[in-house]
């Protein structure tokens, strides 16, 4: 493994970061970079990809190792109606993950590895901090257990009423974009394609649709329980529970039972 440990790195700024492992994929040559499709990550593969004359691929929802040692890449195209699935002719090849997308494996005390550690190559990149902003208390991709509104709310208020029924299961509000696009709530909320991907044991839809975009952020749920009035939505056809009914009736009722 190899370590850069330095203060001079403890702020994130794309080209320091990328130029020290641009010099370190040269030296150690891998056949595979991978990157976690986050802020950061998302800033710094493209660019080392570039400098390297590297193929990358982004966004992944998966990645398989093939019998002849080349790597699998699949990701959402066309808007998550489609799995693309992608093979590099680079090497290496270059790949960002979206997160939670791989299982963290067990952690196994018997391998046994050597930790190197590298000198920092410093820049004056000109990147100068302003200011930081606070960091979100839960994040939504993260989650164990989201409750996601969608436009069967009639308006932005009806938003405590889902935040009632997350706070009583010990989980985050999760919502479509068409809400997030009314400025009912932050983009940060999102779920589906082009919000966070989520991975809860529960997932809870109210008054949502299902449709392949947000398919595409929530399949991989334990659980998916949908509130929906019209019992021929998408959404019934991937649930474990689905519950045909209006979500101003049955959304108080399930925060009744929860407090009892
Ligand atoms: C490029 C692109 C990217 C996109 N990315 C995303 C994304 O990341 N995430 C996302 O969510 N969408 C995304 N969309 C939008 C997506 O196509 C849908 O428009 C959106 O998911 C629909 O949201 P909805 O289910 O809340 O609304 P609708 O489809 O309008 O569904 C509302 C549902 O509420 C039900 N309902 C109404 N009243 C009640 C009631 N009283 N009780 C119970 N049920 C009720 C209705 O029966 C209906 O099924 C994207 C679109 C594009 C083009």
């Amino acid at each position: 493994m190899y370590v850069f440990d330095d203060d001079s790195l403890a702020t994130f700024d794309s080209l320091v970061h990328k130029l020290n492992l641009v010099s370190l994929l040269g030296e150690v040559k891998p056949a595979v970079v991978m990157f976690g499709a986050t802020f950061t990550g998302k800033a710094l593969a493209p660019r080392v990809a570039t400098a390297l004359e590297a193929g990358l691929t982004s966004n992944c929802t998966a990645v398989e190792l093939q019998k002849d040692g080349s790597l699998l890449q699949v990701r959402p195209a066309f808007t998550g109606n489609f799995l693309a699935h992608v093979k590099i002719r680079t090497v290496p090849a270059m790949v960002s993950v979206r997160y939670r997308a791989l299982e963290a494996r067990e952690k196994d005390e018997s391998r046994k590895g050597d930790v190197i550690k590298k000198e920092v190559h410093k820049v004056e990149s000109g990147v100068k901090v302003l200011g930081k902003g606070a960091a979100k208390a839960a994040s939504i991709a993260g989650a164990d257990v989201v409750v996601c509104a969608g436009r069967g709310l009639k308006k932005a208020e009806d938003f405590a009423l889902v935040e009632q029924l997350a706070s009583a299961l010990g989980g985050v509000v999760g919502a479509t974009r068409p809400l997030v696009d009314d400025g009912w709530i932050s983009k940060d909320h999102q779920v589906g394609f082009s919000g966070a991907i989520v991975k809860p044991k529960l997932y809870i839809g109210v008054g949502v649709s299902g449709s392949p975009q947000h398919l595409a952020g929530i399949r991989d749920s334990g659980t998916i329980v949908a509130i929906n009035s019209d019992p021929s939505v998408a959404l019934f056809r991937i649930a474990d529970y689905a519950v045909v009914g209006d979500l101003y009736e049955i959304v108080p009722q399930m925060i009744d039972l929860l407090k009892k």
